[in-house]
């Protein structure tokens, strides 16, 4: 009775944030990147106060905040983040949720008009959701689960957590945020005024899984000089930039590349190559898990430069790598209690772990390294950022009970 009711909650939050269209901007300079994501900011602002939470507020960037008092002798404050934008990679606007009840396997039609059908082909983890209540899109746009589902659990938590006070709970601090798609969720939020010890931004994945290491990010840019000289009597006279760009490109290993790479296995890619006979720059990115092979991936990419110089001495050729994030990790070995209870809090919800690294960085890594350590936690969904992107409710279920545990697991 209980398990359905709190889904029946669950989904009509998901299904009421889902229709609000909060598409974040890149190319925007102010903050929110996108106004419309204070009409979500405003909704949820309103629906804190409304379930009883205390000093609810939203500023002027559009951070929506919250606190509940514990009710245990627990100095400790935990925080739980979501963030309230969806990505600008597909259409965020005129969102209408589908609920299909108790999946019984094989095909779900999201909009077989637009061909746009989910099977255990296409999307085989599927398979392990037989018997749950499944939510999508409609086809023509994302769902926004990312991050809404997490905006739901931890609305629905709270509201629990109020109407039973005698469950024990640490002092909790809530934190809505704008633009996490395009990397600027953190840039302007006030850790120290936030004042927490640890939190956790419920805005992972698969059923299961807790994500407190990233990558390690760098990021690389070349720029060549050439010598442009008459092609007929360029011999020995000409160094032609675009081609000693083209050819470090290649020079690089292929094992190295995204394309070639998952779980722990670092790359750099070049994502950008321009120029001509007289100009040509390279840019890329640098990710790996580990700073020590970040370092040494870096030291293959100078060798590789320094032997263009060689072959190349008409051409000037300057790299320099800058600094983007850092892995997590370093900051949560420090605060093993942080992600310790969180495993025993999914353990509790009646599953098991799944403990992978995040083949980039999340809010929670900047927050780390802002002072406030900040695994990741699963929601349920998966195919973000498209059509094709569903949410399991039994899943989202599951991380509810995982966040009332998180807060169990803090009073002891
Ligand atoms: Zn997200």
């Amino acid at each position: 009775m209980e398990k359905q009711e709190i889904k029946n909650k669950l989904f009509s939050r998901l299904d009421k944030y889902c229709r609000i269209h909060t598409t974040s901007d890149p190319r925007s300079e102010t903050y929110p990147s996108s106004k419309n994501q204070k009409d979500l900011a405003r909704v949820l602002d309103k629906e804190l106060k409304e379930i009883g939470m205390k000093n609810v507020s939203t500023d002027k960037y559009c951070y929506v905040t919250a606190f509940l008092p514990g009710n245990v002798k627990t100095k400790k404050t935990i925080a739980f983040l979501a963030h309230m934008d969806v990505s600008p990679a597909a259409c965020g606007k005129g969102v209408k949720p589908k609920i299909h009840k108790n999946y019984k396997g094989g095909p779900i039609d999201i909009n077989s008009k637009k061909g746009i059908i989910l099977t255990p082909t296409n999307c085989p983890p599927l398979k392990e959701h037989i018997g749950d209540d499944i939510v999508t899109a409609s086809g023509d746009t994302l769902l926004g689960a990312d991050n809404k589902a997490g905006i739901s659990i931890i609305m629905t938590a709270m509201e629990y957590l109020i109407k039973n006070p005698n469950l024990p709970r640490p002092n909790i601090k809530i934190a809505f945020t704008p633009d996490e798609e395009i990397g600027r969720g953190t840039e302007k939020f006030d850790v120290k005024k936030f004042a927490a010890d640890a939190g956790y931004t419920f805005d992972g994945d698969l059923k299961g899984a807790v994500e407190a290491e990233n990558f390690n990010a760098d990021f690389v840019e070349i720029n060549i000089k050439g010598k442009s000289v008459h092609p007929g009597t360029a011999k020995n006279a000409m160094a032609n930039a675009a081609r000693i760009a083209a050819e470090i490109c290649s020079s690089w290993p292929e094992n190295m590349t995204p394309e070639n790479t998952d779980g722990y296995d670092g790359f750099i890619m070049f994502d950008e190559i321009k120029g001509n006979i007289e100009n040509a720059s390279l840019s890329g990115i640098i990710r790996e898990h580990d700073i020590k092979k970040l370092k040494k991936m870096e030291k293959l990419l100078l060798k590789i430069i320094e032997e263009k110089k060689q072959k190349y001495p008409l051409s000037q050729i300057n790299i320099n790598i800058k600094e983007q994030y850092r892995n997590m990790k370093s900051v949560i070995d420090k605060n093993p209690q942080v992600l310790s209870k969180l495993i025993k809090a999914v353990k509790k919800s009646g599953i098991e772990p799944v403990i992978k690294p995040i083949r980039g960085g999340t809010d929670g890594a900047r927050l780390s390294f802002m002072g406030l350590p900040c695994p990741n936690v699963f929601t349920g969904g998966y195919n973000y950022h498209g059509p094709y992107e569903w949410i399991s409710l039994d899943s989202m279920y599951l991380s509810y009970k995982t966040l009332i545990n998180i807060c169990e697991e803090w009073t002891n």
